[in-house]
């Protein structure tokens, strides 16, 4: 490792969290690339951060307002390229609209024109980032990887090994997928939106792989005996986590979780 870090990590917290006072989401800088924008509620100091940097181009590992909440603001102060997946482009010129807990949280989403599709890579100086479409979190999703340095930028893709909450998009097995394929690279240090964790890549990325993949067996087996989701539930043990559930119309709930497996099933079947 160099001595100086060549990768920046900002985080940004969440003032008031009721579920995690460790609650926030990373935005990080290498090479003149910034990846992610952090979320509105933290504007003001995110533009602070982000204005002493030189930046050349921006790129967005997916469309949810915690990554994107303040890309419109900087763009204003930084007149640079911004990057993100294709659907990721069309979903950000007309942002879903943002749940009251999650508003509460991060803060709004704000619509962005001109964001540029990128494909197969993107560049900098010094380094080479492949574009690795991992959806499933949600259907825009990708991760950066830098090869030579065995640096893997992972969105939200694995956030934590365990997970208690979907949201009511989000997709069992394209996770599955996605983590399948990135456990396929050769990453030494990886780099999550939300935990900080870098280190031992495959056997984190593999204890969420067998979790979702238990999960969804489990869920599968049920529904073929014929249970409904809340029977499931409780034969999983799940519990929901109500205030969410409520707060959020429904949007982030346990039973999310229960209802993308057997869609995913029914789909598969
Ligand atoms: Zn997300």
């Amino acid at each position: 490792m160099e001595d100086t870090d060549p990768i920046q990590r900002f985080r940004f917290t969440v003032a008031n969290s009721h579920s995690s006072p460790k609650m926030g989401v990373n935005a990080f800088f290498v090479d003149g690339l910034l990846i992610d924008t952090g979320h509105s509620n933290a504007q003001k100091i995110a533009l602070k951060k982000f204005s002493a940097l030189e930046m050349d181009q921006i790129i967005l590992t997916h469309h949810h307002e915690d990554h994107t909440g303040n890309l419109q603001a900087l763009k204003q102060v930084k007149d640079c390229p911004v990057y993100a997946h294709k659907t990721c482009v069309q979903l950000m010129k007309s942002p879903p609209p943002v749940c009251f807990i999650e508003r509460k949280t991060w803060g709004a989403n704000t619509a962005v024109q001109g964001i540029l599709p990128v494909d197969k890579t993107i560049e900098t100086d010094k380094y080479k980032f492949h574009i690795i479409p991992t959806p499933g979190h949600s259907e825009d999703h990708i991760c950066l990887y830098e090869a030579s340095q065995g640096w893997l930028f992972s969105g939200d893709l694995y956030v934590h090994h365990y997970i208690r909450y979907f949201i009511a998009t989000e997709c069992v097995v394209e996770q599955i997928n996605s983590l399948k394929k990135v456990l396929k690279l050769d990453v030494r240090r990886f780099f999550c939106s939300h935990s900080f964790k870098e280190d031992r890549f495959q056997e984190r990325f593999s204890q969420k792989l067998q979790f979702l993949e238990d999960f969804h067996g489990n869920v599968v087996q049920l529904h073929q005996k014929g249970l409904r989701p809340a029977k499931i539930m409780k034969e999983l043990k799940m519990k929901e986590k109500w205030m969410i559930r409520l707060l959020s119309g429904g949007w982030l709930s346990a039973i999310n979780m229960v209802h993308s497996s057997i869609r995913d099933a029914e789909l598969e079947s």
